[in-house]
């Protein structure tokens, strides 16, 4: 592990440099006024989680100073409580995920989880309690097993396995000739989306993390497989605390509540039959996405090369 970190460690380093230079010149011709790095304030204690809520209170927020992208977001996620945020590209969805990890701090506002600032905790023990299933889910050029493996020091080879039975891959793992220590990525053997969704969420499982982000999981996939994995992903997130952006509605339209966002601003809120009453732009975006994909099934099947 070590062997990776280390040139992490010295592009981070590199790249802190540069940025510092760059912020340095800046702040000297008076063009920012903040500082852009998140840092832990000093001695900041560990984030102490038992059943986590999300709160987020009047969150003012942008990337930029003269372009503000969330105007005063409020909604709160309750203990084990499932939330999806939808709306159209642009919006901020990802703009949350990425706030509530703490990649960036809030120009206003704040964000609680369990009643914890998580600007006056560790980066680290925060980012220990969130597990991420990205849109696209990277895989290291190492094993299998260590791509599963690496959600948690420690694990042993039966958590592995258990891991991977929980998250339905280890049938496709067991035809491999050589199991958990076959090679993947790039120099080895290619997984499809599908598969590669699939050690990501094995990976999480064996992180167990008490809160979910999920970052519309199953974009790239095709309609069989994404039922198959929205299944796993709802055992998934049963008893987590979850939030999920997505784009297709219908994987989250079982959600406890949905939010329905536009241009920073929380415009609709409720279950999706609630939301189907209002007729609003979450009844329209459904409706548009129905029509879409009678559409879809209107076309004939593409013919796959044998
Ligand atoms: P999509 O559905 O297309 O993924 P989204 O709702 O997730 O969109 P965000 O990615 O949160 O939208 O982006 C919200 C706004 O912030 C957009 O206008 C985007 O251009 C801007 N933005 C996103 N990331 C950055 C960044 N790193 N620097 C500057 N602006 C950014």
């Amino acid at each position: 592990l070590m062997q990776l970190f280390r040139p992490l460690d010295m592009l981070g380093w590199v790249y802190r440099t540069i940025r510092q230079g760059l912020i340095d010149m800046a702040q000297m011709f008076r063009l920012i006024d903040t500082p852009v790095e998140v840092r832990d304030a000093p001695g900041a204690p560990a984030l102490l989680v038992r059943r986590p809520s999300i709160v987020f209170d009047n969150v003012v927020f942008g990337y930029d100073r003269d372009r503000e992208i969330l105007h005063g977001l409020s909604f709160e996620v309750p203990p084990g409580g499932n939330v999806a945020i939808v709306g159209p590209s642009g919006a901020g969805k990802s703009t949350i995920a990425r706030l509530l990890f703490r990649f960036y701090d809030p120009w206003d506002g704040q964000i609680l989880i369990e009643g914890q600032d998580i600007r006056t905790v560790s980066q680290n023990s925060l980012r220990r309690q969130i597990g991420i299933v990205p849109q696209d889910s990277v895989l290291f050029n190492d094993t299998i097993g260590y791509n599963i493996a690496y959600g948690r020091e420690g694990a042993t080879q039966d958590d592995v396995i258990a891991a991977a039975r929980d998250a339905a891959i280890l049938p496709f793992i067991e035809r491999l000739p050589q199991g958990l220590d076959t090679e993947v990525g790039e120099r080895g053997l290619k997984l499809s989306g599908g598969e590669k969704q699939r050690v990501a969420i094995a990976r999480t499982l064996l992180k167990n993390p008490p809160i979910l982000l999920l970052d519309e999981a199953t974009s790239a996939l095709d309609t069989r497989t994404e039922q198959d994995i929205i299944g796993t992903l709802r055992r998934m997130a049963q008893h987590r605390t979850t939030i999920a952006v997505a784009h297709r509605l219908s994987t989250i339209a079982d959600s406890d509540m949905i939010l329905v966002l536009e241009e920073g601003r929380l415009i609709e809120q409720g279950s999706h039959p609630d939301l189907l009453r209002r007729d609003g732009l979450y009844a329209d975006m459904w409706n548009r996405q129905l029509a879409e994909r009678e559409h879809a099934l209107e076309e004939p099947p593409v013919e796959l090369e044998a």
